[in-house]
C-alpha cells in the first residue's frame, strides 16, 4: 500500500477535551487517516514520518477494528473519502483567546485564570 491509497479520513475529538481549555493538543479536533480494510502493521510506503506518527497500528490511525476502542474516549465521525492530496492529519485546536496577563503592583506572578463574576453584591 502506498500513502496515496489512503483515501479516507475521520474527524476525532477527545470526549474530555473541555477539561483542557488551554492545551492545543488535547482539546483539538483532528482529522485522522481511516483504513476501511484495517490499520496496516507498518506505515504505508511514502508515509510522512516527520509530520505524522505511525508508531503502531491503531495508535494514530483508525479502522473498523479499532473504532470502538477509539470511541471510548473520543468522538469519532463517520469516515469520508477525501480528494487526492488531502493531508493525512489536520489539527483544529479550540484554544480560547488568552487575555494578556497583567502584573500586580507587588510584582507577584499574574493570575491568568478566569475570575467568576462576583455575585455577592
Ligand atoms: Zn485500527
Amino acid at each position: 500500500m502506498h500513502v496515496s491509497d489512503v483515501t479516507d479520513r475521520v474527524l476525532t475529538h477527545l470526549r474530555e477535551a473541555g477539561d483542557y481549555p488551554t492545551n492545543p493538543n488535547l482539546n483539538a479536533a483532528c482529522v485522522v487517516a481511516f483504513f476501511p480494510g484495517g490499520c496496516p502493521d507498518s506505515a504505508p510506503e511514502g508515509w510522512p514520518h516527520d509530520t505524522v506518527d505511525y508508531e503502531d497500528p491503531h495508535a494514530t490511525t483508525i479502522c473498523p477494528g479499532c473504532l470502538d476502542s477509539w470511541r471510548e474516549d473520543h468522538l469519532v465521525s463517520a469516515p469520508v473519502t477525501v480528494p487526492a492530496g488531502t493531508p493525512l492529519t489536520l489539527r483544529f485546536p479550540w484554544v480560547a483567546a488568552q487575555l494578556a496577563p497583567t502584573t500586580p503592583g507587588d510584582g507577584s506572578p499574574a493570575d491568568t485564570d478566569p475570575v467568576p463574576a462576583d455575585t455577592s453584591a
